[in-house]
């Protein structure tokens, strides 16, 4: 999943890119209002968190802009003052969260989860589809009742197919969302990844969870089994 931190701070901004590519997001970073406006734009960004005391454009004209173009990604804002008018106006601009600094950034990191789950339309930390349960918490995963080893570029890849179970979605989106914007992206590397994925998943090959869409991309077959009632 990909993220786009707008932080004029360069330290806190450093730290949070760092640690939240340590967590395995794709992480864009802005320094001003300007460039933050632009890349939330124009990137395929799941979630931004921003800064309201920015240069140039505040941080509550960037929610605004978004949300008047039509840009619905959630929105985590981070305020400096503990004015309540600030949050507020982030809020009804159209921010879905708020963090008053400072804070600790296992309480950001599970609110950029909490965030990017139920823009998903999940309810829960666990992703249940079918016999598979992703804990997107601890980034375990479960097969029936049985632990699966999976690598971190794995975990990612599959959970983006769960989040998005169901539906089919294509190799260039899943790039998309996984790299940044400058990195080297290679639909055979993904291509790789599938393949191990299938075999750890499915080493019987019975279930065929991943399937291939053809020219399209990849599906997860299994819907989510969670109880969406409420
Ligand atoms: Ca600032």
């Amino acid at each position: 999943m990909r993220v786009l931190v707008v932080e004029d701070e360069p330290t806190l901004r450093a730290t949070l890119a760092s640690r939240l590519r340590t967590a395995g997001y794709a992480v864009d970073e802005a320094g001003n209002g300007r460039d933050g406006l632009y890349a939330g734009n124009e990137y395929p960004i799941d979630l931004a968190i921003v800064d309201l005391g920015l240069p140039d454009i505040p941080g509550t004209e960037l929610i605004k802009r978004w949300r008047a173009g039509e840009r619905s990604f959630p929105i985590l804002i981070l305020t400096a003052r503990s004015s309540w008018e600030d949050k507020v106006a982030g809020l009804e601009l159209g921010a879905d969260d708020y963090l008053v600094k400072p804070f600790h950034t296992e309480e950001l990191l599970a609110r950029v989860r909490a965030l990017l789950r139920r823009a998903a339309g999940w309810a829960e930390p666990k992703l249940r589809c079918g016999p598979f349960t992703l804990d997107t918490s601890a980034k375990t995963l479960l097969a029936g009742t049985t632990g699966v080893e999976i690598t971190a570029f794995e975990y990612k890849v599959l959970e983006y197919l769960m989040l998005h179970a169901g539906k089919v979605v294509s190799k260039a989106e899943i790039s998309e969302h996984l790299y940044e914007e400058d990195a080297d992206r290679d639909s055979n590397v993904l291509e790789v990844i599938i393949g191990r994925l299938r075999r750890k998943l499915d080493p019987d090959r019975t279930l065929n969870p991943v399937e291939t869409a053809r020219g399209q991309g990849y599906r997860f077959r299994f819907t989510p089994s969670q109880n969406d009632a409420g």
